[in-house]
């Protein structure tokens, strides 16, 4: 078993409906160590060229932004023109309505992480396609991993169908949290319409503020039970430094959590100045 340590203070104090309580979930890196590991995934993401149409056309990669240790995270479908621009995501319409219900529930947009299934604008605001979530998919699963958020609320089909690895719909699935293990951790996904559905379809916005009203006592309810890691020593380790080292398998049931890209596709990793304040991360 991985040993129990307690989190850092978070960066913002929580709101009256805990956006951040005590965590059953440990950690072998302390926040800002999560945090650090989070820009250098960020500025791999900056140079990518993983998938040609996207790299060719993009203005810029719309990493994610928001409180990097954040109890509660969205993730939506993909940048629009306006994030492409202002390399933010949900900056437009459905991020203002994504604001307000927040807003409505007492958390501040800066207290969550918010990403997307895809990091790049698909041109004419298409739809994602498979290939590039599946190439897209590490990023996301680092962010995770990296972030350890309690709740993960997902919005509308795309977010969810990968999240979940399966093709039901969000229809059927929005308002019902379940525990997942994303990686080595277990979340509370909870899939929800997309704002942007809701912009211009009044009953699907009443569903969409009902299901952001049971947010608080989601989050409320703190990080599920975590699955357990069987330490597996190396051979050549001397006896009881792989414990001290803190590593363990991953369960067989977990999906895999890729590093992130260190392939040529991945571009330089060298800290550049000028990047925007809303992503929290510099
Ligand atoms: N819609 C999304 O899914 N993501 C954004 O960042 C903006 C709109």
């Amino acid at each position: 078993m991985r040993s129990a340590r307690p989190r850092e203070a978070r960066g913002v104090s929580p709101p009256a409906n805990s956006i951040r309580s005590v965590s059953t979930a440990d950690s072998e890196r302390t926040a800002s160590e999560r945090r650090e590991a989070l820009k250098q995934v960020y500025l791999q993401a900056k140079g990518c060229v993983r998938c040609p149409e996207l790299a060719a056309t993009r203005k810029t990669v719309v990493f994610g932004a928001g409180n990097a240790d954040a109890d509660l995270m969205f993730v939506g479908e993909a940048p629009g023109a306006s994030e492409d621009e202002q390399g933010v995501p949900f900056v437009g319409r459905a991020g203002k309505l994504l604001e307000t219900l927040l807003g409505e529930i007492g958390i501040e947009r800066k207290d969550v992480f918010i990403a997307n299934t895809l990091k790049c604008r698909p041109p004419g605001n298409r739809d994602p396609l498979p290939i590039e979530i599946e190439n897209c998919q590490d990023y996301l699963r680092k962010q995770v991993e990296l972030i350890e958020p309690t709740v993960i609320c997902t919005l509308g089909n795309f977010s969810t169908k990968l999240l979940r690895g399966d093709p039901t719909g969000i229809t059927r699935l929005h308002g019902q949290p379940e525990v997942l293990t994303l990686g080595r951790r277990a979340v509370r996904l909870y899939p929800i319409f997309h704002p942007a559905a809701a912009l211009y379809t009044p009953r699907m916005l009443e569903t969409l503020r009902e299901d952001f009203g049971r947010l608080p006592e989601l989050l409320a309810q703190g990080a599920p039970e975590q699955p357990a890691f069987e330490e597996v020593p190396e051979l050549d380790d001397p006896p009881h430094a792989d414990a001290q080292a803190g590593r363990g398998a991953a369960p067989e049931q977990s999906a895999a959590v890729t590093e992130p890209p260190a392939d040529p596709s991945a571009g330089p990793t060298a800290e550049q100045p000028d990047e925007p304040d809303q992503l929290g991360l510099f």
